[in-house]
């Protein structure tokens, strides 16, 4: 894990570094590529340095696959989202401090510039030339302070600037890192949050929470005959119909490969049973065509297993019993919505 500048100044020293390495260099502004030079001029990993300082020394171009690799390399895939919501949480504050700045020194400047030409009004017109000519240069050195001070304002408006479009980017990778990549639900871990989230309100106000876990049927067969490309295609479909049949605040998750799951907060398991039924059904009735050749690929199905939240419970346990039957719904020949109540009627 790499760690980051430990304090404000070190952090907002290597943002603006980055930055201008990066404009000097024509290397686009994205977050991966925002990671790296933010890293080196940290100087946090000296291999990440010592492999940028050579590419410098070659003269080498920082084009897009030099920037993809260096990013791949040193930085990975799977840490993009935690090193940037850390150093999207220190760009933060200290954007927060600079406006303040900002603020403090404009302010700061108006008030000196009153003062003074007040003084300036009422001195001149009582005594002689010589006060004349010391208020004279206290005015010009007033102006003089007013244009270091407006140009220090510019800076820090631009530094400012700068960290607020970092910032914006940041948010989009933390959005990114909760989001599935393919269909554009919530992934695995946003279902974990959002679960725990779903039960500790439940169990605040004693209210209704159920759990749908969702599978395509024969979906192997399905990839082995059309390929995984259509495959695909089926993926991001089906999370669509699930979204269609819930209401907008309900989590639709992509909980693995080609299993999804919903978090119905405030439904009972009644009502959720039928909200899964309309999911099999809306689902069911999708005819799957290949949009270029205008092929029918036949039907998707889903089983589907509906559980329901009980106070004390652990989320392992909520899941289990969507996921046994789930199961059941499997075994009992796919395409069909199967309740939790089923489960103790199987096991008696
Ligand atoms: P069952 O009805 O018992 O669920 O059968 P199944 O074939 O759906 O289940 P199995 O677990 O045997 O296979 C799941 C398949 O899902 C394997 C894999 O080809 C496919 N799959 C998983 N993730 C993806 C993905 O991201 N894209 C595509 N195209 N296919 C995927
Ligand atoms: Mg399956
Ligand atoms: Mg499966």
């Amino acid at each position: 894990m790499i760690e980051y500048a430990e304090t404000e100044a070190e952090a907002v020293s290597a943002a603006q570094q980055a930055m201008e390495s990066m404009n000097r260099l024509g290397i686009a502004p994205n977050p991966n590529n925002f990671a790296v030079w933010y890293i080196h001029h940290s100087r946090r990993l000296p291999d990440l340095s010592r492999e940028i300082n050579r590419l410098l020394d070659l003269g080498a171009k920082f084009g897009p696959e030099v920037n993809q690799t260096l990013h791949d390399r040193f930085v990975g895939q799977g840490d993009e989202s935690r090193t940037l919501a850390s150093a999207g949480e220190r760009i933060e504050h200290t954007l927060d401090q600079l406006l303040r700045m900002i603020g403090a020194a404009s302010k700061g400047t108006e008030s000196y510039g009153a003062t003074l030409a007040d003084l300036s009004g009422r001195v001149v017109g009582a005594d002689g030339q010589s006060v004349q000519d010391i208020i004279g240069v206290l005015i010009s050195e007033t102006q003089k302070m007013l244009r270091v001070n407006r140009k220090m304002g510019v800076e820090l408006g631009r530094s400012a600037q700068e960290i607020r479009r970092l910032h914006d980017d940041l948010d989009k990778v933390r959005r990114e890192a909760r989001t599935d990549g393919l269909t554009g639900i919530a992934n695995r871990k946003m279902f974990d949050r959002a679960l725990r989230e779903a039960a500790d309100e439940a169990r605040d106000h004693s209210a209704h929470l159920c759990l749908l876990m969702l599978d395509i049927d024969l979906f192997k067969a399905f990839n082995d005959t059309h390929g995984h490309q259509m495959g695909d295609q089926v993926l991001k479909l089906v999370a669509r119909t699930i979204e269609s049949c819930v209401r907008p605040d309900d989590t639709v998750a992509r909980y693995g490969g080609e299993e999804f799951a919903a978090i119905l907060p405030g439904v009972p398991l009644r009502e959720a049973m039928e909200i899964g039924e309309r999911i099999r059904m809306t689902v069911a009735g999708k005819r799957i065509t290949n949009r270029r050749s205008g092929m029918e690929l036949g039907r998707i199905t889903l089983s589907i297993g509906v559980s329901e939240f009980a106070l004390g419970e652990s989320m392992t346990m909520l899941i289990q019993r969507a996921d046994k039957a789930l199961y059941l719904a499997k075994r009992g020949g796919r395409n069909r919505v199967v309740s939790q109540t089923e489960l103790d009627l199987a096991a008696c």
